[in-house]
């Protein structure tokens, strides 16, 4: 009910002390806005779709300390919050291109301020201006021109079958399969990626898997590439990949790449694709048992958690218990695993921005984990995600630690033990 002002006894001017204090009472129940930064910055993030929630940070500091990126440099989203408040332009900032969207200070943020959607939101809009770091760029247009990053020719995406002495079926022979393994690029074409699909694809013949890849029809799946702000060819891509998934019989859908998974499991629905999609560490975990190993390793191991199987598709148990399947294994945990696991670099398009973050922060996030991989004492960094046995390798060269720790990828421990 609104106050009736006659009711209040109010002097027409007061004067205490020397101090002016008269006033219309109802003042201070006026509307008004206070500002004590220039909104403008921070406004312009924020009206994008997806990068809304930048503006629910209420600065409590949670996501710095778990920010990977914050262990080498100085990063965070209540960083990039503090910028904007101060006038920083995001998109033409280098702080744009440091997430690595791993998730972490999603886990942990009370306000769910969510840099996996606010970061590729912005990057969209840097990738029309034209504003991309160099060799980002040149990997969008590798993709762009032959269907991988990595520059190699299309034709060339099945030649890694050649290599692995398997059996390796192509759909368009079999037309249908229990299982269609999506192999990826790096896997594809990467000398270190294609001894990993060879010993995935034993693995997949001695369990006697009904199986079959895409081979030359196959094309990237994009996801590190939309996470980069490139969402015009991801969805290019998912169409494309789309299409050809759509010419083919199958129950199941096998990757090797944590990315690919989180691309299709989780993006490609929204353009009309949608499969049972799994992890090649979730399909074989429960038929261990089946595979016969000759060989004990006595090797102890550490187990990197990618943050796109752990974090983003809650896969967690599956490396592990194919690791405790193997004889003579034993795995040392790192303190940072499982849903707080550090992050190799890799992700949200870092894998092609090594030499743009080299500027940016006092050590590689990949070297970062090598060094607490060798602090464990293990002899073996064991990996599920083709991001990661080269940066990794990398990695235990650049910090001195060659001798010191291998690196492995899952399915080749499988295949060692197996003899
Ligand atoms: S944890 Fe969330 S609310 Fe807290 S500072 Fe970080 S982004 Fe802001
Ligand atoms: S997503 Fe990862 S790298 Fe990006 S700001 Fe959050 S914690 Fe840091």
């Amino acid at each position: 009910m609104p106050i009736d002002k006659k009711q209040i006894i109010e002097k027409e001017s007061a004067v205490v002390d020397g101090i002016e204090l008269s006033a219309d009472w109802n003042r201070m129940f006026e509307q008004r806005v206070v500002h004590y930064e220039d909104n403008d910055a921070l406004d312009k993030v924020r009206d994008l779709d997806g990068a809304e929630s930048i503006g629910w940070c209420y600065q409590c500091g949670q996501c710095v300390p778990v920010c990977p990126v914050d262990a080498v440099g100085e990063y965070g989203p209540f960083r990039t919050y503090k910028d904007l408040l101060m006038g920083v332009d995001l998109f033409k900032s280098d702080e744009l291109w440091k997430c690595t969207t791993c998730m972490q200070c999603l886990r942990v943020c009370p306000k769910a301020v969510d840099m996996v959607q606010i970061m590729p939101a912005v990057r969209e809009e840097a990738v029309m201006e034209g504003d991309v770091p160099e060799e980002l760029q040149e990997a969008f247009e590798n993709t762009f021109e032959y269907g991988n990053p990595l520059g190699e020719s299309q034709r060339k995406r099945a030649d890694w079958i050649q290599e692995t002495g398997s059996e390796v079926p192509l759909m368009k022979d079999k037309k249908e399969a229990d299982l269609l393994w999506f192999v990826e690029c790096y896997p594809s074409y990467h000398a270190r990626g294609k001894e990993a699909s060879a010993a995935l694809a034993k693995i997949l013949n001695t369990l006697g898997s009904d199986f079959g890849v895409l081979g030359t029809e196959e094309k990237c799946s994009c996801d590190s590439q939309r996470l980069a702000g490139e969402v015009g060819l991801f969805e290019e891509f998912a169409e494309e990949n789309i299409k050809t998934f759509s010419k083919y019989k199958f129950k199941q859908m096998l990757v090797t790449d944590p990315h690919a998974l989180n691309a299709i499991r989780k993006k490609y629905p929204e353009y009309g694709g949608e499969y049972d999609v799994i992890h090649y560490t979730t399909y074989l975990a429960p038929l261990m048992e089946k595979l016969e190993m000759k060989n004990t390793l006595n090797y102890k191991v550490t187990f990197h958690d990618p943050c796109y199987l752990g974090r983003h598709n809650g896969e967690y148990e599956a490396p592990r218990s194919i690791l405790r399947a193997i004889p003579g294994v034993e795995l040392i945990e790192m303190g940072r695993c499982k849903e707080q696991s550090y992050c190799c670099g890799g992700g949200g398009g870092g894998m092609w921005l090594d030499g743009f973050m080299a500027d940016h922060v006092s050590e590689r996030l990949s070297e970062n984990r090598v060094k607490e991989a060798v602090e464990t004492g293990a002899d073996l960094l064991v990996v599920c995600c083709p991001y990661e046995v080269s940066r990794f390798e990398d990695a235990v060269k650049s910090t001195g630690n060659e001798g010191k720790l291998l690196v492995k990828d899952i399915a080749e421990l499988i295949v060692e033990a197996m003899g």
